[in-house]
């Protein structure tokens, strides 16, 4: 257990650091942002297939790279990483390949996408061409794309997290999501400290993964992300709770709901402050169980690394966000 709290403090400061410690240190994120979007186009033009898509598999393993140790930095503004063996082919005894053509001819991933003749698995030109070949060898719609990140990745959830943002950039048309809300409208009483990792009785020893915000029946419990609706339903220890799914592979968790928004189905898409549910006590127990502890809104944080996915506390992340919209708020009040 104490491995996994400290394996979770680990990644939350990695994933606390600005995007700019991570990619070319000379670069600002506007510029960063932009340039990745241009590759994306150009990666479009060349293969007809949706920026979105490429722009989808680049955040997930960019993320992916953030959490793990076992992955190098990236290089240029891109996240993907294609491992020597996948970008030189798998027979090739010179795992540093950058010819072209025997890499071609080992049945390498590895292309030359700026012409320079060289197939250089740390040049994003390179990468994101390469990316858009192999797509491509599939087919360009929706199914024989999925196909393609199947065969790529053999695991349905990272299937299912990169076609999640697919639905997210296409609807945006912008990389730039990573707005966040607090939980509960900041004008609601409510009260919350931090009680990460505290045990829990209820269902045998558990340890309390998330952070819970004190508050009425009926307060509104609104999205903290833009992301997408993984799950709603029943659970016997969450009650009435909805699973969000953000562009940064988090999962946010929402436990003990009275309700959910009318409309709230799985698979829709969601942005920060939109309302998903309201404060309830639902839980511990069959469908329907409510009652059992004061009312609160259970909030949890989770993190995926392409493997297995853990628990973290979300107690630094709602304070910041409390705070940056109490000073949005004022702003407003000002103009
Ligand atoms: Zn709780």
């Amino acid at each position: 257990m104490y491995k996994l709290i400290s394996l979770a403090l680990a990644v939350l400061c990695m994933v606390s650091f600005p995007l700019s410690v991570f990619a070319k240190e000379t670069m600002h994120d506007e510029d960063i942002y932009e340039r990745r979007m241009e590759l994306y186009k150009q990666a479009e033009a060349v293969s007809l297939i949706p920026w979105y898509y490429f722009a989808a598999i680049d955040q997930y393993e960019r993320n992916i790279r953030l959490v793990r140790r076992d992955l190098p930095k990236a290089k240029g503004v891109l996240g993907i990483y294609i491992k020597p063996e996948i970008w030189s082919g798998p027979l090739n005894k010179n795992q540093n390949d950058t010819n072209p053509f025997t890499i071609s001819q080992f049945g390498g991933f590895g292309m030359d996408g700026n012409g320079d003749g060289v197939a250089d698995s740390t040049n994003d030109e390179d990468i994101i061409f390469s990316m858009a070949r192999f797509l491509q060898s599939y087919g360009t719609d929706h199914e024989h794309l999925k196909m393609a990140l199947w065969q790529y990745y053999h695991r349905s959830k990272t299937v299912d997290m990169i076609l999640g943002k697919v639905k997210i950039y296409k609807k945006y048309g912008t990389l730039r999501l990573d707005t966040h809300a607090f939980p509960l409208p900041l004008h609601a009483n409510y009260t919350y400290k931090d009680t990460w990792g505290d045990a829990r009785g209820w269902g045998g020893r558990r340890i309390h993964e998330g952070t819970d915000i004190f508050a009425d029946y009926g307060v509104p419990v609104r999205s903290t992300c833009y992301g997408i609706v993984e799950l709603k339903g029943w659970n016997q220890y969450g009650g009435w709770r909805v699973g969000i799914r953000d562009i940064n592979n988090t999962y946010h968790y929402f436990a003990h709901l009275n309700g959910f928004a009318g409309s709230l189905h799985q698979g829709q898409i969601v942005e920060p402050g939109m309302i998903i549910g309201a404060v309830g006590s639902s839980g511990y127990g069959p469908p329907g169980t409510a009652g059992k502890f004061p009312p609160h809104l259970h909030y949890g944080m989770y993190k995926d690394n392409g493997y297995a996915e853990w628990s973290f506390d979300p107690y630094p992340h709602l304070k910041i966000w409390e705070r940056m919209e109490k000073i949005k708020r004022k702003q407003r009040d000002r103009k």
